[in-house]
């Protein structure tokens, strides 16, 4: 897949999410994680990690960052541009949660450590995740 005619506002989601890792509330793992999600209307919509005490309780990213864009009357997704150190894929809890509102979502794989406005690894929802779980 193409980023660039996919995902043409690729910068604006990495900066978006790079800039909400800062955010990110990790004194336990000091991994910090950040989200940025473009919305169906356009809009981007940021989330980063936070943890608990309780560990259990610890919200990824890219949860918050969806969980925010629903409060804010959003329910449809495009993409979402995920930033950490290392190898930056989502979680199994995270691609479930991102499955429910679209499959075929564009993921967007960004690791910090590279250069800003390095293109993000580009990949789809249903590759992450065949065969999920669903009810309907
Ligand atoms: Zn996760």
């Amino acid at each position: 897949m193409n980023l660039n005619s996919h995902v043409p506002r690729w910068h604006e989601l990495q900066s978006a999410a790079r800039a909400a890792r800062e955010n990110a509330w990790a004194p336990y793992s000091h991994y910090q994680v950040g989200a940025a999600v473009l919305t169906s209307d356009g809009r981007i919509v940021v989330g980063c990690n936070v943890e608990n005490a309780s560990y259990g309780l610890t919200i990824c990213a890219e949860r918050v960052a969806v969980a925010a864009a629903v409060a804010q009357g959003c329910s449809g997704f495009a993409a979402i541009c995920i930033s950490l150190t290392g190898i930056p894929v989502p979680c199994g809890a995270c691609r479930q949660f991102l499955i429910e509102f679209n499959k075929g979502m564009l993921i967007l794989l960004d690791d910090v450590n590279r250069a800003h406005d390095t293109p993000p690894e580009l990949v789809s929802l249903d590759e992450l995740l065949p065969r999920a779980f669903r009810l309907l």
